[in-house]
């Protein structure tokens, strides 16, 4: 797959901003052209949402952020891009003078990748010099967090581009959706669109409130369908008998009289004056910036669900998370200097991890020596495949001094230092840094390897009792550290 490092968005409002933030997250550098003087004020804010959302979305390694820049023009943004993301305002003509001035500057290679949320991509590639690399990748808002994305190719679009574009999507954590017919507004918002006439309807004969169709939403269904979309929980309504049950009992409804599904409302002033006046009074007490954090707490706190039970969106981030480890792993096999204390952890402070002074959780500071001594696990091979086939290390003890505060976003560090690596022992000191070495903690486990058929103490493999027994006699000369073997000090 071709490794994509400099990639180049054209319109930095909402979407644009969200692709933004995707890309530096993954370590790509991105130059941004958006002709309005405030969009570098409306993509800071956007950043500081994505930041705090990943800070708490994954405990795997992050990449380092990718830089990103503001070009004059569209050919100083897109010269040296790989990846193109178009993201300007939804009109045809807007978008098709845009790609005339791409193609007089970026390489022949580079994607053109457009975030529109209905124009036919055959529309947008006609007059392209080489339509071939043009597709259409519609991404959902918040684009930081949210995994679909709908890839949709033209007439003219090669199947390289689109093969391309999945494995792109997928190494940024996204699901792709390759939609084989080009419809106008493809699938998601369709569906939406539905939903969003029916609504309108229900507030406009005065049936319910804004608040009353939110409340149906997501009390109920809005739930089900986070999980299993439509037509898998309409299967298990079926009951034993399934899906062919359900829609024997449940199909004739559609044509009583309960749907306006094909009329609009008339789109009048009276119409957005009541549904505007009705939202500023469910919602208007909230800014919106609230509203967004609101929204990407709920979000994470979703996915992190789901992907415990491995399902839906969920196992787009666990696939996302095991790239960020592989990533991680392959490059300390790599770089490992063993003579020093190994770098496990590297990140920033959550802002949840914080108490009301907005310092770090004293449970945090056990957690992430915990993600450290993982680090490690992973290091000399004590990986997932290893845990399956019946080893692993139980923590028996452990001694944590908090020596420094630390506030929320913060980078921090941690190191391990093996005391002793021998036997079924494994002792490791983990010390918990300020990014510019400062010591935050220190945090000392005894573990001990067990295996779990029998749940009790045992060797561990040749090829782990080697690789500790390496790191340890590499480290033999480091001086014991301040604080090793420490009790409680009264
Ligand atoms: P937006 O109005 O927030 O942002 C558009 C940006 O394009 C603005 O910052 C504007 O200054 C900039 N712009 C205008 N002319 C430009 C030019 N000539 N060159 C470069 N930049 C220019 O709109 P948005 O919601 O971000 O939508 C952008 C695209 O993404 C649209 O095609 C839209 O259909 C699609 N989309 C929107 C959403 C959504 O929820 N808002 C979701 C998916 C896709």
């Amino acid at each position: 797959m071709q490794t994509i490092k400099q990639a180049a968005v054209v319109g930095g409002g909402v979407i644009g901003a969200g692709w933004v933030a995707r890309l530096i997250e993954n370590g790509i550098n991105v130059s941004i052209y958006d002709p309005d003087p405030t969009a570098p004020q409306k993509i800071d804010a956007v950043l500081a949402n994505s930041r705090h959302a990943y800070s708490k979305l994954t405990m795997a390694p992050r990449r380092t952020e990718g830089q990103f820049s503001f070009a004059k023009d569209i050919a100083s943004a897109v010269k040296a891009a790989d990846w193109i993301v178009e993201a300007v305002p939804e009109r045809l003509d807007l978008k098709q003078k845009i790609y005339r001035e791409i193609e007089g500057a970026a390489p022949h290679s580079a994607i053109i990748a457009s975030s529109t949320s209905g124009i036919l991509p055959t529309d947008l590639q006609a007059g392209l010099q080489h339509p071939e690399r043009l597709l259409v990748a519609h991404p959902f808002n918040p684009v930081y967090l949210l995994p679909l994305v709908e890839l949709v190719g033209g007439k003219q679009t090669s199947a390289d581009t689109v093969q391309r574009a999945q494995a792109f999507y997928r190494s940024i954590g996204m699901h792709p959706l390759h939609i084989k017919k080009e419809i106008e507004a493809f699938i998601a918002d369709r569906l939406l669109e539905a939903v969003w006439r029916e609504s309108l309807w229900l507030v406009s004969d005065g049936i319910a409130s804004t608040e009353d169709v939110d409340d149906a939403i997501r009390y109920g269904f809005g739930l089900r369908w986070a999980q299993m979309g439509l037509f898998e929980t309409y299967r298990i309504a079926g009951g034993e008998a399934g899906m062919r049950h359900f829609m024997e009992q449940f199909g004739p409804c559609l044509s009583w009289p309960w749907t306006k599904l094909t009329d609009v409302p008339e789109f009048n002033d009276q119409l957005v004056d009541l549904i505007a006046g009705q939202s500023d009074a469910q919602s208007g007490h909230y800014s919106i910036r609230q509203l967004e954090r609101i929204r990407d707490n709920n979000l994470i706190a979703i996915l992190q669900a789901l992907k415990a039970h491995d399902w839906g969106a969920g196992k787009a981030l666990a696939v996302y998370e095991k790239s960020q480890y592989d990533a991680a792993a392959s490059q300390a096999q790599t770089a490992v200097d063993y003579s020093q204390p190994i770098k496990t952890v590297e990140r920033t402070v959550p802002t949840d991890w914080t108490d009301y002074n907005n310092h770090m959780n004293e449970s945090r500071y056990l957690q992430v020596s915990s993600d450290a001594t993982d680090a490690f696990m992973r290091l000399i091979g004590v990986d997932a495949a290893y845990v399956e086939a019946g080893g692993s290390y139980f923590t028996v003890e452990t001694h944590i001094r908090h020596l420094d505060e630390v506030r929320a976003l913060e980078p921090i560090v941690v190191t391990t230092q093996v005391l002793n690596g021998s036997g079924k022992k494994l002792h490791l000191f983990n010390r918990i840094q300020h990014a510019d070495g400062r010591l935050l903690a220190t945090a000392e486990h005894m573990l001990i390897h067990v295996s779990l058929k029998t749940r009790s103490s045992s060797l561990p493999s040749e090829a782990i009792a080697q690789k500790l027994a390496e790191i340890a006699q590499a480290q033999a000369h480091l001086p014991k550290p301040d604080g090793a073997g420490r009790a409680i000090g009264a």
